[in-house]
């Protein structure tokens, strides 16, 4: 599988401030839900990330959240 080193640590790094940031408990089910789509995007065995994480439409629609964040890349938009 290719590396999806950059994209999946921004996501995981946006997420946790999401936790730590969490106003409601809706806050909180959203970063769990994420991190539901995510572990079952890693169980599953994307074709779109062997070929090119940075392409990966799943990836790319979750990292989309944060375009302002540190370390968003522009090419990353959906
Ligand atoms: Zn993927």
């Amino acid at each position: 599988m290719a590396d999806v080193t950059g994209i999946l640590s921004f996501i995981k790094q946006n997420l946790a401030q999401d936790e730590r940031a969490a106003a409601t408990a809706r806050d909180l089910r959203q970063v769990a839900a994420t991190r539901a789509v995510l572990r079952w995007h890693d169980e599953t065995g994307c074709p779109e990330c062997a070929t090119d994480p940075d392409g990966c439409s799943l990836l790319r629609a979750t990292a989309s959240v944060w375009p302002d964040a540190i370390g968003y890349r522009e090419y990353w938009q959906p």
